[in-house]
């Protein structure tokens, strides 16, 4: 599974690294700073419920 994310509309709530701090890594500024990753088998739930957080 991967995590691919649109950085241009990201606000900044920081909500995906509030349920997965591990996952969703952020700027100084709590905008994320990756523009995807690969998600390992056992963390997909807890991805997803991170990508769910996003508004
Ligand atoms: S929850 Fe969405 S808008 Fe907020 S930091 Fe994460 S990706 Fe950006």
């Amino acid at each position: 599974m991967k995590i691919i994310v649109d950085n241009k509309a990201c606000a900044g709530h920081a909500r995906c690294n509030e349920v997965a701090p591990g996952l969703y890594e952020l700027d100084d500024n709590d905008y994320i700073s990756t523009d995807g990753f690969d998600v390992e088998v056992g963390q997909q739930a807890l991805a997803r419920r991170g990508a769910r957080a996003c508004p």
